[in-house]
């Protein structure tokens, strides 16, 4: 991801990233944080020099410390920093390390803002090549407090291809491109289902939503994602696909992704 952003005024860079990249979403479930974690581990696995980051900004529902096996509470550095959970070599903060896996986040917009800010200032994030940011679904002041807070590099957008999650992530779009974020494109998740015993095929979700959309924007599609349970259950036991079956068509997959952004 060689783009970047013209910095806004207000924006100040973190200290030691390189290069910031948001995962968004118009709608939820459709696949964003599965595609966040596995990008990330993409990225440190196509070039292993490369230090990555990832950071969960959904504070109302982090699935980021489940899908990187990763629980406990950060620890103080003499600097008052928490220091991120590690897992497979990727450096990772979440609202989850610091609430109760069960607990509901029920906060006004300004505690949501202000946790934002410490997640991503307040954190010894060393010297990282990547910071992934897992971004809540929508438009809401999460993505515009981080578009206006930080400088992104780019931003990468999860959608199915059902009509319903094609119209918000559109909307998606077209707010990165109004904060002058670059979109560097989508990515169609659970457009095809393989039968498993027959090897039929069936579109679940529609076939070519997420291509249409992305020629309608003048956006590329960055890859395409079946709808398969090894993906789901490798994300539900904390053991994600590109590090658990790094031989697999939905690893390349991912690995594929990663080369392109
Ligand atoms: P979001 O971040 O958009 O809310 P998640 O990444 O949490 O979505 O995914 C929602 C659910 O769908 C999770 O249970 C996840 O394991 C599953 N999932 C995501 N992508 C796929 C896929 N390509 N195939 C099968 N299951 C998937």
């Amino acid at each position: 991801a060689q783009i970047m952003s013209r910095g806004l005024p207000k924006q100040k860079p973190i200290e030691g990233v390189k290069q910031v990249l948001v995962l968004a979403s118009g709608k939820g479930g459709v696949g964003k944080s599965t595609t966040a974690v596995n990008i990330a581990l993409a990225l440190a696995a196509n070039d292993s020099t490369k230090s990555v980051g990832l950071l969960d900004a959904d504070v109302y529902g982090p699935s980021i410390p489940r899908m990187m096996n990763l629980k406990g509470n950060p620890e103080l550095t003499s600097q008052n920093l928490m220091r991120p959970l590690k897992n497979y070599g990727i450096e990772c903060m979440s609202m989850g390390f610091l609430v109760e896996e069960t607990a509901p986040v029920v906060w006004r917009g300004l505690m949501v803002m202000s946790a934002i800010e410490k997640l991503l200032r307040q954190v010894e994030w060393g010297q990282l090549d990547y910071l992934v940011i897992d971004m809540p679904p929508g438009t809401g002041d999460v993505q515009l407090s981080v578009s206006q807070n930080i400088p992104i590099a780019g931003a990468v957008i999860v959608s199915t291809p059902q009509d319903i999650a094609l119209l918000d992530a559109r909307k998606g779009a077209e707010m990165f491109r109004k904060v002058h974020v670059p979109v560097l494109g989508l990515v169609q998740n659970m457009s095809v289902f393989q039968c498993p015993k027959c090897k039929h095929e069936t579109h679940i979700f529609g076939t070519d939503g997420v291509r249409d959309l992305a020629k309608t924007l003048g956006l590329d599609v960055l890859g395409d994602i079946p709808l398969d349970v090894n993906i789901r259950k490798t994300c539900d036991t904390g053991q994600p696909i590109v590090v658990s079956q790094p031989q697999s068509d939905m690893a390349k997959a991912y690995l594929q992704i990663a080369m392109e952004i």
